[in-house]
């Protein structure tokens, strides 16, 4: 069984059982049959199926949105967000898909070649629960697209997500096997990356779980794509809008109750501008309201869960026994739900580890440095390199950034967020691989040279 808790209010969500191994054979024997057939369906009837799938998100956004809110905790209009997102994605893909998969020449120096691009199978897709409609559909939708089949095993704690995504697919006349649900835990995991029929796994997660599967799958040599967790710098320089990016930085970290990957989580700031910056970055952050996330005036709801809470207000713990200052911020409020006020820390010391690792929850960390060489060095001084925002007008400082920081990704004078047209992905422990646009539908595909005389 599946034992849910709303993190708003402690409640108790209806269980929702496991599937047993007759079930999951059944799945997979589903997913080989359908894919036989998806494979070769015309590129008219996948992006039908993809526009059908774009307005039905968009049409039951309220209800599917509530389901989310319920069982992670994020503020109702953020997830309704969320849901319009996937929307866009899946309209992406109808609108795209058949160019992504135009086949394309290759000079050659005898006769003629070129590159087809041809559906993999049946891939198995292990989603964490932060963004629990968008983590999946921004694989599912290029999956339909490639002519491959889905298996999703979606985040314990979101399991009424996963089975309204299956539910949504089917609504919207996809067939049977296209894109299933597997309700199981991650212990069941293994069995379905080493069965045959599966040909490829993609992981959203933590660099644990990451490491797990991709263990799995190097021992059968199955192509793996992980996206995994980040630190991400936020960099301030003195040519910046300065309000604009304390309002940015607070909008950054405290997004999704501080559980995004790509939430801006190491304020690094240039020390003629530090001051100032800080006074309006505490302001913003002390101003920021959590509460019932059902509430339109709520900016943050609780943590994802109380063990989510708990391991928060560990590294907390260890920060300041490290050294660090807690400035505000990171207290429970007196309520049944799993909250955690918004806070900054300082003078976190930069070599200990609690400073490296990812914080997911709503506490900044502020740094202050004298120049740009000071502030690339401590950006990139983590094991991760998944996003970054760097503030600044001065286009030297800027080519600096986008070639000198080591993350997947890098946004100049705004706030990092992922868009379905371009790539998204990290480097070092933040994983592997790449989604969205062309690059992520053909992650799972084979591209094939065709050689002509
Ligand atoms: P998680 O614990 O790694 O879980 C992610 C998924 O992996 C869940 O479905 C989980 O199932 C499963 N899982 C965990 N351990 C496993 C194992 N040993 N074998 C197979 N599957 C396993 O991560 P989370 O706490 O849900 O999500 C937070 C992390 O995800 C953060 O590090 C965050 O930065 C990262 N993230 C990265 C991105 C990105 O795009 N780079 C996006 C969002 C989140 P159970 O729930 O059943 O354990």
């Amino acid at each position: 069984m599946f034992e849910r808790t709303n993190p708003a209010s402690g409640e108790k969500l209806e269980p929702i059982p496991e599937m047993d191994d007759a079930a999951v054979e059944a799945a997979l024997a589903r997913a080989d049959a359908t894919f036989r057939q998806w494979r070769t369906s015309a590129l008219d009837e996948r992006t039908a199926l993809l526009a059908r799938l774009g307005d039905l998100f968009e049409a039951e956004k309220e209800r599917l949105a509530e389901i989310a809110t319920r069982e992670m905790g994020k503020t109702l209009k953020s997830s309704i967000a969320e849901v319009e997102k996937c929307a866009a994605a899946f309209r992406h893909y109808a609108k795209h898909g058949p160019e992504f998969l135009e086949q394309s020449d290759v000079v050659v120096s005898k006769g003629a070649a070129r590159i087809r691009w041809l559906p993999l199978g049946p891939v198995l897709a292990v989603m964490p629960w932060n963004f629990p409609y968008w983590q999946v559909v921004r694989f599912m939708a290029p999956a339909i697209m490639a002519g491959n089949v889905g298996l999703l095993k979606h985040a314990s704690i979101t399991q009424g997500v996963a089975a309204a995504l299956a539910e949504m697919v089917k609504k919207a006349g996809g067939p049977d096997g296209l894109f299933q649900n597997l309700a199981i835990k991650s212990g069941a995991v293994d069995k379905v990356i080493s069965d045959d029929r599966v040909v490829a796994v993609t992981l959203t997660g933590s660099e644990g779980a990451g490491s797990k599967v991709a263990e799995t799958a190097g021992r059968k040599l199955k192509k793996v794509v992980l996206e995994l967790g980040g630190s991400d710098p936020f960099i301030v320089m003195p040519s910046a809008d300065i309000d604009e990016a304390a309002k940015q930085a607070v909008t950054a970290r405290i997004q999704n109750t501080g559980q995004s990957c790509i939430c801006g989580k190491r304020m690094i700031v240039h020390s003629d501008v530090y001051d100032e910056f800080a006074a309006k970055f505490f302001d913003g952050m002390k101003a920021v309201k959590a509460g019932d996330p059902m509430d339109d005036g709520t900016d943050m709801g609780p943590l994802s869960s109380f063990e989510q809470r708990d391991t928060v207000l560990e590294q907390l713990d260890r920060m300041q026994k490290a050294g660090a200052t807690l400035e505000f911020g990171g207290e429970k409020l007196d309520s049944p739900g799993a909250y955690l006020t918004a806070g900054v820390l300082t003078g976190v010391p930069r070599d200990a580890d609690v400073a490296k690792e990812e914080v997911f929850g709503p506490i900044a960390m502020l740094f202050r440095v004298d120049d740009i060489d000071e502030a690339i060095t401590l950006a990139n001084d983590i094991p991760y390199g998944l996003g970054s925002s760097v503030w600044t007008s001065d286009a030297q400082e800027q080519e600096r950034f986008e070639r000198d920081i080591a993350a997947g990704m890098t946004a100049v004078n705004q706030m990092l967020s992922s868009t379905p047209e371009a790539p998204f992905g990290g480097v070092k422990l933040s994983g592997h691989g790449r989604e969205l646009g062309p690059w992520g539908m053909h992650e799972f595909m084979n591209m094939k040279t065709v050689l002509m005389p």
